[in-house]
């Protein structure tokens, strides 16, 4: 069995928190696509882990957990993220962790244009996590990055730092900054990418050896359907393809196909960062929402926006992740609520619309409110579908019927375990 955890919205819809529990089915673990920018939070008897880079199935010990050719990996970062689940007191080897030769390396020079550019552009910034994931991926494209098996290759490694750090001094010597030096990023390389060397791997390879022995993947994405560079709300955008879609491309499998996705929905919005997000509450019931959500950024700290369930935008994410179920996470954040407000459609020009608009026509579109019956009792002791109450069975339904995708799961807490799951 191939398949994908994704997120359906912004992202932060909890994918980490799904991909920890439904790992225990899967013995290898891959994230395809983004860097360090994710945020993936998992607790664990009430031990909170947060991933950047690391798949969520490094927690549990007996899976392989693999870094795919789609991602950029800082390797200074992926050092301390190891060293900090070291400390928790997880075992991490190279039998437990692979790293794709072919996955691109993001260094310093990368996260220092991401500041510069986003110092540049002030007001207009686009709130970017600064780890210079879009550097890196554009320099991907150019062409111009170093890549995991350059590391293997200590004769000829110099060489290509010195052209890249030419080429990339044309750049940020045009922002005003002073020029990197060669020898610095290759001590960067040496304190921080050396010791990475035992996990590198062609992991292509070894996913598809799995596959052939009839073992179960699970792909995990970073990120939601509405931050894809192609599909989500760009230029707002991460800077990679994390729809499904990507996963076994990503991961270097790009001959197989997934058999199923799972869409990870939330029971209400949320978006990090600037640009479009049509459902936004900027009021006192907002308020309420991101304090009951804790919609803090995993990775950076920041507040959350935060609005109610969107169906407009969770329709065309499930459409264009293709999942085949659905979780809905986190309906527990609604169980005070009197009424739970969900936006059922946008207004454009005057006219109501049920399609996902893009470019200024999605800057231009108004959110259409409906409240739902609140049920203001708890639910993060409900075990199946029928101990929910009626108000917020009713509400389930409602989501599994405007995204037409069937609901398989429930989650009404963090708690590992506290996830219903629906037959
Ligand atoms: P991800 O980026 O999609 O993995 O999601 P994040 O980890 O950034 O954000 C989800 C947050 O919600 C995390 O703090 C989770 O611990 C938490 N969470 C996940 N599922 C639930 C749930 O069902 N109920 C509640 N109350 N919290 C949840
Ligand atoms: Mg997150």
């Amino acid at each position: 069995m191939l398949t994908a955890i994704v997120g359906i919205n912004w992202g932060d819809e909890g994918k980490g928190r799904m991909v920890d529990l439904l790992s225990r089915d899967y013995k290898t673990i891959v994230r395809y696509q983004g860097g360090n920018n994710a945020g993936h939070t998992v607790i664990v008897d009430g031990k909170k882990y947060i991933m950047n880079l690391l798949p969520s199935g490094i927690l549990r010990e007996d899976t392989v957990n693999v870094l795919g050719n789609g991602m950029v990996i800082d390797p200074t970062h992926l050092c301390m993220e190891i060293e900090r689940i070291r400390e928790a007191g997880i075992n991490i080897t190279p039998a437990h962790l692979k790293i794709s030769s072919q996955a691109t390396l993001c260094l310093s020079y990368h996260k220092l244009l991401d500041c510069l550019e986003e110092e540049r552009l002030g007001d207009k910034k686009f709130g970017s996590t600064r780890r210079g994931i879009a550097p890196v991926y554009a320099d991907k494209y150019m062409k111009k990055t170093l890549r995991f098996a350059d590391l293997l290759h200590e004769d000829t490694l110099f060489e290509k730092v010195k052209n890249i750090v030419e080429w990339k001094n044309l750049t940020i010597k045009a922002y005003g900054h002073e020029p990197i030096r060669p020898e610095d990023i290759m001590e960067e390389l040496k304190t921080y990418g050396y010791p990475l060397r035992p996990y590198i791997t062609d992991t292509g390879a070894y996913l598809r050896e799995k596959a052939d022995n009839g073992e179960s993947i699970l792909f995990e994405a970073q990120l939601g359907a509405l931050r894809d560079i192609d599909f989500g709300i760009y230029p707002f955008t991460s800077s990679s393809n994390n729809i499904s879609a990507y996963a076994p491309v990503g991961a270097g499998v790009p001959d197989r196909k997934l058999d199923q996705v799972v869409g990870i929905i939330k029971a209400y919005s949320s978006c990090v960062g600037e640009g479009p997000f049509t459902c936004e509450l900027k009021d006192a019931v907002g308020d309420r929402i991101r304090e009951a959500g804790a919609e803090y950024g995993a990775a950076t700290g920041r507040p959350r926006r935060v609005g109610g369930f969107d169906v407009v935008a969770s329709r065309y994410g499930t459409k264009v992740q293709g999942a085949t179920c659905l979780a809905l996470t986190k309906l527990d954040v609604l169980d005070d609520f009197d009424e739970i407000p969900v936006c059922v459609a946008y207004e454009l020009n005057g006219k109501r619309i049920d399609y996902f608009p893009t470019g200024d026509d999605l800057d231009n579109a108004k959110p259409v409110y409906e409240y739902f019956k609140g049920w203001k009792t708890s639910t993060s002791d409900c075990k199946k579908k029928e101990d929910l109450p009626k108000e917020a069975i009713e509400y389930v339904d409602f989501i599994e019927k405007v995204c037409g995708c069937p609901i398989r799961y429930i989650s009404v807490s963090a708690e590992r375990e506290k996830c219903i799951k629906v037959f």
